[in-house]
């Protein structure tokens, strides 16, 4: 089912391609999806439908997403704490990620609970039918209607700061108390390659550990708060494990912490961040490691503070959806400049991927109708939009390319879509998930009329003065 690479075709879009066997890939170490291969045309295959075909179908720019990849994170999460917990576990998608109906139900499908960041975030989520119970709502700064909101659909409230616990405490009462967990400011702060601790963090979210008698005291004191457990999470593409394991050292601490103050805390959630593979060079732990290492040293530390095991979650958003999808793009235009660089452009660009203007991250790509030709030129893709650093991939060795040759960007499942604007008024490009030559649309390109279905002409301009 999977290709082999080629003798000799290792300089080629061919190098991409995952090398073993379905089962037994971890997906955040893939560049591409699991299912990637190569057909007899030449054109890359994902989800057993040929990437070119599927932008003569649905358009050009295409997000197209793998659901053996996504499920296939997702199960890896869930094997791996029932594997290594002995305690109860439930794994979060953070939504936050990529939030769409699809996305949410497939995650829902595996067993897996949502995380939400906002009342867009928790509609979409209780829409695409997951139980409330299962959801948990994040946020730095939660208006009064989204708290409202969330009580009255029944997800659990993860509280971030004074102002938030004492509204939910006016809002809720005792004979129908809110459920929320606290979230804490850990003090561990992570850089893809080392991390620092530190007593006070510069971190907009979360209560200071050191404050957290008093939040005790507060919600001891007040019934109309229910809270279940902490929560903390400490950053985004992580590699290290060292973080993640010292994490649950302090929160079995701020739990033991608890004890004095009556409360019935059962749940520790540990958040997401674990990496995934966007070039070569990136070398992030498996899924299961991450797992095992985060399950060990709470165990242990449970252990040392000898506390009963508390349930565990933790919230992987970019490790489980953003290998498992890819951006096809249509080459257009290109300059060259002697000497110094040759530009491609796409049809797209900041406004679908808006990672590398905003973070300089970096992508891989291929050319999906030339996936076996050698890489003979040395490129700069850029998007179509009026700003000089709409660039998606810089310095990138192709084969010769041509105007209409489709262009692929690996690794773009998470924080694409979900960040993706309309500027140009670009219409955001659709979805497609694959599976087994099947494709179907899961969010339907935008269109011009939608791009003015908020716009309002004042009376006075009505009049036809402005058709003149
Ligand atoms: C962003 C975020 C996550 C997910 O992070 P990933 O790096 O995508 O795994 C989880 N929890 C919280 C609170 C977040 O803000």
């Amino acid at each position: 089912m999977v290709s082999t690479h080629p003798v000799g075709l290792q300089n080629s879009g061919y190098q991409y391609l995952p090398k073993d066997d379905q089962k037994t890939l971890s997906p955040n170490q893939e560049l591409l999806p699991l299912t990637a291969q190569v057909n007899s045309h030449d054109c890359l295959e994902i989800g057993g439908c040929d990437v070119t075909s599927l932008v003569k179908e649905f358009g050009s720019p295409l997000y197209i997403l793998d659901e053996v990849t996504l499920r296939t994170a997702c199960r890896q999460y869930r094997d791996a704490f029932k594997r290594y917990y002995p305690g109860e576990s439930l794994v979060l998608y953070a939504s936050k990620a990529w939030s769409c109906l699809a996305v949410c139900a497939i995650a829902g499908s595996e067993g897996l609970g949502i995380d939400v960041v906002s009342g867009g975030e928790l509609y979409t989520a209780l829409e695409a039918g997951i139980s409330a119970d299962k959801i948990y709502f994040h946020g730095n700064n939660k208006s009064v209607a989204e708290l409202q909101m969330a009580m009255k659909s029944g997800c659990t409230l993860v509280v971030d700061n004074w102002l938030e616990l004492e509204t939910l405490a006016d809002l809720a009462t005792a004979t129908a108390p809110v459920r929320i967990m606290l979230r804490l400011t850990p003090g561990i702060e992570c850089h893809t390659h080392e991390y620092i601790r530190t007593g006070h963090l510069d971190s907009k979210f979360g209560f200071d550990p050191n404050a957290l008698d008093q939040v005790f005291e507060f919600v001891s004191k007040h019934p109309s708060l229910n809270c279940i457990g902490l929560h903390a999470h400490i950053g985004s593409q992580i590699f290290e494990q060292q973080p993640h394991k010292d994490l649950a050292g302090v929160l079995v601490d701020c739990l033991s912490r608890a004890e004095g103050y009556n409360l019935s805390i059962q749940e520790l959630n540990v958040g997401g961040g674990l990496g995934i593979r966007y070039t070569e060079g990136d070398d992030p732990p498996s899924i299961d490691t991450w797992v095992k290492g985060v399950c060990e040293s709470l165990v242990a530390a449970c252990e040392a503070e000898q506390l009963p095991l508390p349930r565990l979650l933790s919230e992987p958003g970019r490790s489980l959806v953003g290998s498992a999808c890819i951006t096809a793009y249509t080459l257009g235009s290109r300059k060259e400049i002697p000497g110094i660089r040759t530009y491609l452009a796409v049809d797209g660009g900041m406004s679908d991927n808006p990672r590398p203007i905003t973070y300089q991250s970096v992508y891989r790509c291929v050319v999906a109708n030339h996936m076996s030709a050698p890489l003979t030129e040395k490129v700069t893709v850029a998007g179509k939009h009026c700003e000089s650093g709409d660039i998606l991939i810089k310095d990138v060795m192709l084969p010769q390319t041509e105007s209409g040759d489709i262009f692929v960007v690996m690794g773009t499942g998470a924080y694409n879509y979900s960040m993706a604007s309309n500027y140009n008024r670009l219409p955001r490009p659709a979805a497609v998930l694959v599976n087994q030559g099947d494709s179907f649309l899961i969010l339907q390109r935008e269109t011009y009329q939608d791009l003015l279905r908020q716009d309002r002409l004042p009376e006075k301009l009505q009049t036809g003065d402005s058709k003149k």
